[in-house]
């Protein structure tokens, strides 16, 4: 699939919430593929002429307390893979943990596109803490509020630019 865009990150980071926010920026693809778009949680975006295509990891690893993180290393790989480009997604309330940082590794071997995104930034003061995150080594961290679409315009500008 040309141009696929993949959203990885630890569970409850907010990857579904995202996809849905930029899925349906495109309305009328949403539902031109309802049903099957959403079992495969692949979807469409279109911003500022460019189209591409958004994969939520999320479906590929079972959300629960007990997910192994071994498993989620798997499903980053396997995003790696098949993307074009890699959204990786931070909770900007819960600071770095360790399976960012695993994550993070992963991510800087590849020679994919990462942008590095801290969501959940409903607010300034929450934006203050995004400056933590640039120990992971993949460069400035763009903050979004996937729940009220906060910051997501400067966070698509920066995707159609690394396509
Ligand atoms: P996933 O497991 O990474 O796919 O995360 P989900 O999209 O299922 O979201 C996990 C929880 O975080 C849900 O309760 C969402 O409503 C919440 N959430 C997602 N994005 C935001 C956000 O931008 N701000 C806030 N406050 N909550 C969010
Ligand atoms: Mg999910």
């Amino acid at each position: 699939m040309a141009n696929l865009v993949a959203i990885v990150g630890r569970p409850n980071v907010g990857k579904s919430t995202l996809f849905n926010r930029l899925t349906q920026s495109r309305q009328a693809i949403v539902s031109d593929e309802a049903g099957t778009t959403r079992d495969r949680q692949y979807g469409k975006c279109e911003w500022n002429g460019r189209e591409f295509s958004v994969v939520d990891t999320g479906g590929w690893v079972v959300n629960s307390d007990d997910i192994f993180e071994e498993e989620i290393r798997k499903q980053v790989l396997i995003a790696t893979e098949e993307a074009d480009l890699v959204l990786f997604l931070v909770d900007v309330n819960n600071g770095v943990t360790d399976l960012d940082m695993d994550v993070a590794k992963i991510l800087r071997r590849t020679k994919l596109p990462v942008i590095l995104v801290a969501n959940k930034a409903d607010d300034n003061a929450q934006r203050y803490y995004a400056a933590e995150f640039y120990k992971l080594g993949l460069g400035d961290p763009y903050c979004v509020s996937a729940i009220s679409g906060g910051g997501t315009g400067d966070l698509l500008d920066a995707v159609v630019a690394k396509l």
